[in-house]
């Protein structure tokens, strides 16, 4: 099968340790002009991109979107590869989830104006980050669409599996999926080399306790406060030793979390409702303001919930990446305590993990480990993050536990 001498650049350059899924998607792309050799049903409608955290599901759908776009299958330097992968190519309509959940009305919107004809472009192409997050209207209204496709139109949506949690069944028997793999440590390490500039020995530690997410490995490789931010959740476990422990850690997380939630909101909001105030005419006093300003008010305030739960979003992405850091650390400590060779996630930390190994044996980390789990677990369900962490806390902290 004739895959193309793209294949290990342009678009795809970005797309790391993934080599099994560029082949399938490059000869997809070669299906579309009708290459001598690659049949026709290389190539589909619908697909669903799956892969852990990190691996690059939305990578990897953008590029295979520039690819098709591209006349030059993902040159990666025509105005089609650039303007898809910036998320601005009047063909590729992206549905990035900012609150909790994609709504039906999103959902509507998009499938519309995916049912034209493309304006520019070889298709019309529709991108749906964290399919996981549609409301189940949302998803019918989706399904519509994927059952009887537009005739120029390509569904590309990504989810972290199969489940029928994260997608249901019925879609994800319309899509053809592509699994991705976590990228190994040399292939995340080699492209923070390469596209980010990363000194080798930072890229490699990095890639090395990133857990195999990309995008985790660059933001520790460059950003100082994430590394910062790391250490001190990391620091956790060996802190705890008291009630009151328990209590100055809880409200320290909870409100890192926030303060995160907050710098990032900050300027962008007030910017939002700015515009969309100008946008409305607001403040004219011409024939008509009136019943203008009664409207943006309404159309204000939707934009203030839109905010709104966006930030609650943000605090607790930040909260279930402090959570992710904490559970690859007790999972390491069960790893030392039971003496299994497999290499650690936080090799860095060995010393600490030791310490812990030989504190809490793997019966007390693994306990500890189910706690931050079922804290995950409880904040996804909408438990208060205070209380879902403070429970966690007196976990980890032994509180109540028989003595070993
Ligand atoms: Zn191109």
């Amino acid at each position: 099968m004739t895959t193309g001498a793209v294949a290990a650049g342009g678009v795809w350059a970005d797309v790391v340790g993934q080599e099994a899924a560029i082949e399938e998607l490059t000869a997809a792309v070669a299906a579309t002009h009708g290459d001598p050799g690659v049949p026709a049903a290389a190539m589909t409608h619908a697909w669903l991109f799956t892969g852990p955290p990190g691996s690059g599901r939305s990578t990897a759908a953008k590029a295979f979107a520039a690819a098709l776009q591209c006349a030059d299958r993902g040159c990666g330097e025509c105005t089609h590869c650039r303007t898809v992968l910036h998320g601005t190519h009047a063909d590729v309509r992206t549905v990035v989830p900012e609150g909790l959940t994609i709504s039906v009305k999103e959902m509507r919107a998009v499938v519309q104006l995916a049912s034209r004809r493309p304006a520019t472009a070889r298709r019309q192409i529709v991108l749906i980050e964290d399919a996981d997050r549609l409301t189940e209207s949302a998803a019918n209204a989706l399904l519509k669409a994927v059952e009887e496709p537009p005739p120029y139109t390509v569904f590309l949506l990504c989810a972290p599996s199969t489940h029928p949690e994260d997608v249901s069944v019925t879609i994800r028997s319309r899509c053809r999926v592509l699994n991705l793999r976590t990228p190994s440590v040399p292939a995340i390490a080699e492209v923070l080399a390469r596209r980010d500039g990363v000194d080798p020995e930072t890229a490699t530690w990095a890639a090395s306790v990133s857990g195999g997410h990309v995008g985790r490995a660059r933001r520790l490789a460059r950003d100082g406060d994430a590394r910062e931010q790391r250490a001190r959740i990391l620091a956790v476990p060996g802190a705890l030793r008291s009630l009151g422990d328990v209590f100055a850690e809880s409200g320290e997380l909870l409100e890192a979390a926030k303060a995160e939630a907050r710098s990032m909101a900050d300027g962008r909001d007030a910017t939002e409702i700015e515009e969309l105030k100008v946008a409305l005419g607001a403040g004219g006093t011409g024939k008509g303001a009136a019943g203008a300003a009664r409207g943006s008010v309404g159309a204000v305030r939707e934009l203030e919930r839109r905010q709104k739960s966006r930030a609650t979003r943000t605090e607790r992405d930040v909260l279930d990446r402090a959570l992710i850091d904490l559970s690859g650390f007790y999972r390491d400590v069960i790893v030392r305590a039971v003496g299994a060779r497999v290499p650690l996630t936080n090799p860095d930390l060995t010393a600490d993990v030791d310490t812990a190994a030989s504190r809490f044996g793997a019966t007390g980390a693994l306990r500890r480990l189910d706690a931050v789990l079922a804290c995950r677990e409880a904040i996804e369900l909408n438990v208060k993050p205070q209380i879902a962490v403070e429970a966690l806390m007196t976990v980890l902290a032994g509180i109540g536990e028989p003595a070993r």
